[in-house]
């Protein structure tokens, strides 16, 4: 059954051809083969493809499937919602409705993989979808673990990554059972006022907390860190900001994963002008601070997370049909 999930891609009980046919039937019967529905699957020219699935109360998460090179990156959600209320994100407009199951995260998995042809597999994972991965660990941690087994998904620990509004006592969690994965922390802005209004959890944590459990997880995976940095226009991409930025990561051995922001419908943030945009890239790079700017991928089917579902709850409510189908309608 493993063999037939993992790497077999079976989609039902039926398809496990080399169990006996009383035991398929048996399985049938008694058990779920999936738990969620495909309520869409849209697809960009660049290759990636996105899930909206239905979980089994309704409620509505997103996965990505992102196609580079000779990477198949998926991009998994951990909760629906998100608590954090980072204010120019859709995830967390509406706040968090639950956490993930394990089987559920799992479950977006196995759906990617079924995206691709028979071979090719998935080789990296990253936990950036919606929700707050790091309030969610006592589900995500054995999800990951299955993906990480060789009679699993055999992906390596190394190429998973774990995106985090920077939680420190998750953080903590991770450093003492399981210090392996990459670890990505959204920062948003070096000087705590203006992270605040971003990032309103913040007020309860301040960002020398969130550096200093950064720092205890470096120590210990020895993995570079990876800060990402959302960049809105005339808000957090002046030079003097990228001059703050370089002042906070004091020289760590870091890399600034520099964000297009991806609008939202309803919020008032702009992206920055490429001139803005460059100039605060030259500021770091001048510092000698890696970065890098995250391609944009995507955009035309909301892979931005957390904007399909809320796009397609408003299409409920407006009692619009929303295709609900197994196959690929095209995007756009
Ligand atoms: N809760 C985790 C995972 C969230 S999604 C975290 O905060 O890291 C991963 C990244 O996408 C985060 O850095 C998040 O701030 C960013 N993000 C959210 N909304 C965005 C948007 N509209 N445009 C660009 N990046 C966005």
């Amino acid at each position: 059954m493993r063999r037939w999930l993992f790497g077999g891609r079976a989609s039902s009980f039926a398809d496990m051809t080399d169990l006996p046919k009383s035991l398929r039937d048996a399985l049938q019967a008694e058990f779920t083969f999936w738990t969620t529905t495909v309520a869409t699957h849209s697809r960009a020219d660049d290759g990636t493809e996105k899930l909206l699935l239905e979980l089994h109360d309704r409620q509505r998460i997103e996965c990505v499937l992102l196609r580079d090179g000779e990477r198949r990156t998926v991009c998994i959600s951990s909760q629906v919602g998100c608590a954090m209320g980072c204010v120019f994100c859709a995830s967390g407009i509406d706040g968090v409705v639950r956490n993930l199951t394990t089987g559920e995260i799992l479950e977006q998995l196995l759906r990617l993989a079924r995206l691709l042809p028979a071979t090719e597999r998935i080789s990296h994972i990253v936990v950036m979808g919606m929700g707050e991965p790091l309030a969610n660990l006592d589900r995500l941690l054995p999800a990951l673990a299955v993906a990480q087994d060789p009679e699993g998904m055999g992906i390596s620990q190394r190429r998973i990554t774990i995106s985090t509004v920077g939680l420190p006592p998750g953080i903590e969690r991770l450093v003492t059972e399981n210090p392996g994965y990459h670890l990505a922390v959204s920062l948003h802005a070096a000087d705590d006022e203006l992270r605040t209004r971003l990032v309103p959890v913040n007020r309860a944590i301040g960002l020398a907390e969130v550096m200093e459990a950064a720092d205890r997880y470096w120590e210990v995976s020895g993995r570079r860190l990876t800060f990402e940095y959302v960049l809105l226009g005339g808000v957090n991409d002046s030079p003097a900001q990228a001059r703050d930025l370089v002042r906070l990561l004091g020289g760590r051995a870091a890399l600034v994963n520099v964000i297009p922001y991806n609008s939202v419908e309803g919020l008032p943030w702009k992206e920055p002008s490429t001139t803005a945009r460059e100039r605060f890239l030259e500021v770091l790079r001048e510092a000698g601070v890696n970065v890098q700017v995250r391609r944009r991928k995507g955009a035309r089917i909301d892979a931005a997370c957390g904007q399909l579902r809320r796009i397609s709850a408003r299409a409920a409510a407006a009692e619009a049909v929303i295709p609900r189908a197994d196959i690929a309608s095209p995007a756009g």
